[in-house]
């Protein structure tokens, strides 16, 4: 595989499969051919910061942290020394990204999360001239893009996106750890966070007869194939979600209904973008169900119709229906961010703040950094 396209190619598509790690390409410093950014420890950017003091947990190389006293000196023997060597580590949670010895504390940032508000905040970062570690606790970067990405509504967009992504990472010299998930103790030993953890699904489960398989949009896009029979998709939320859900699982072969209350499905997205996605699905035999609300009546063994808003009317749902989709929307995941919020130097970004969309998350990420806030 020689030309760069090609590898770039292949790199894509290794990723829309999970098989991309970015820790082994885009990490490593030492790889890097390209050119260095002015870094923050630089005389120049130094001038502008005051050292502070170092918080428990970080250290710089000219202060290195005093190493405890060993057992030995306690009086101990080589059988104590093991023993509370691996009662410490025990005890101490272990931190899934310490700040490099190499640096000070002054030009090293923890990124929270590899969706598009943390790439955009870790590579403008780096070109501030901070040491940057990004991290993602799934295999792979991308967040909500790289799922929608799976749509053919997105695909190239995300392809595109990712391309960027890596040539960016790279050239910054960010260090990207992907499969690492974040706890407030990881954040403890950083001065300056930023927190993209984004958004997930929101809506409580719905609770239908046994027959009926129930779940989110999110899901259905990702793993179309195990589902059986015909699929009703409920759009309570008009945007991507449902739109996405239904084209990729059509795809697949499944026979699918969509549903909204309101006049059409994807209502809240652009006209233009809704028009795009009702000629694909209408292509690939979707049937919209404009005005229809799904009712669930009964408790123990529960009845579910299909009631029509205009008329009234109402029809049991269909005994080849197989699997109920439903896209209820998004919440912000601001779990990480609420329980930092007492600390100084740590600012949130992207959908974490509130689900928006793709164009917000970009520009908030790089402007968290050149806002000066932790300059
Ligand atoms: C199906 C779908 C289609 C969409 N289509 C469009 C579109 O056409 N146009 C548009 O503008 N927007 C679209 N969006 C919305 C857009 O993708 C999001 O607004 C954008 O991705 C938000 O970026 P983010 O980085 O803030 O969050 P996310 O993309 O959610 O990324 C957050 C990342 O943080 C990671 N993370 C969370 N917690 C931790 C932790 N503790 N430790 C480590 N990592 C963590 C997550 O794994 C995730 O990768 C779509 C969304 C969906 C779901």
């Amino acid at each position: 595989m020689s030309s760069p396209r090609l590898r770039e190619e292949a790199d894509v598509s290794r990723s829309l499969h999970g098989e991309f790690d970015c820790s082994a390409e885009a990490t490593c410093r030492s790889q890097n051919p390209v050119r260095e950014y002015p870094r923050a420890g630089s005389r120049r950017a130094d001038r502008r910061r005051t050292p502070g003091r170092l918080r428990s947990g970080e250290h710089s190389a000219s202060s290195p942290l005093p190493s405890s006293p060993s057992p030995a000196r306690l009086g101990g023997n080589a059988v104590d020394r093991h023993r509370l060597t691996a009662q410490r580590r025990h005890l101490r949670p272990r931190p899934a990204v310490l700040p490099s010895r190499r640096d000070g504390p002054h030009d090293q940032l923890l990124v929270v999360g590899g969706g598009p508000a943390g790439v955009a905040a870790a590579t403008a970062a780096a070109r501030a001239g901070f040491r940057v570690v990004l991290a993602e606790r799934s295999r792979h970067l991308g967040g909500q893009l790289a799922l929608a990405g799976r749509a053919a509504a997105h695909r190239e967009l995300f392809q595109r996106w990712l391309a960027w992504a890596q040539a960016e990472l790279l050239e910054g010299a960010v260090e990207v750890k992907v499969n690492t998930l974040i706890t407030k103790e990881d954040c403890a030993a950083w001065r300056r966070v930023i927190v993209a953890t984004g958004a997930r699904p929101a809506g409580a489960p719905l609770k239908l007869p046994g027959r009926l398989a129930v779940l989110g949009a999110w899901t259905a896009i990702m793993r179309p194939t195990p589902l059986t029979g015909s699929i009703v998709i409920l759009d309570q939320d008009g945007g991507w979600s449902a739109m996405d859900a239904a084209e990729v699982l059509a795809t697949h072969g499944h026979a699918v209904s969509l549903l909204t209350e309101t006049s059409a499905p994807g209502f809240l997205l652009r006209r233009s973008e809704q028009g795009a996605y009702l000629r694909r699905l209408d292509a690939l035999a979707v049937r919209i169900l404009p005005h229809t609300r799904l009712i669930v009546d009964g408790d123990g063994r529960p009845n579910v119709f299909l009631r029509d808003l205009v008329s009234g009317r109402s029809s049991p749902l269909a005994d080849h229906v197989g699997a109920i989709v439903v896209a209820a929307g998004r919440t912000s995941d601001s779990r990480l961010f609420l329980e930092l919020d007492s600390l100084p130097g740590v600012q949130r970004v992207g959908d974490a703040v509130e689900p928006r969309c793709l164009e917000d998350a970009i520009t908030e990420g790089t402007r968290a950094v050149r806002s000066g806030h932790f300059l």
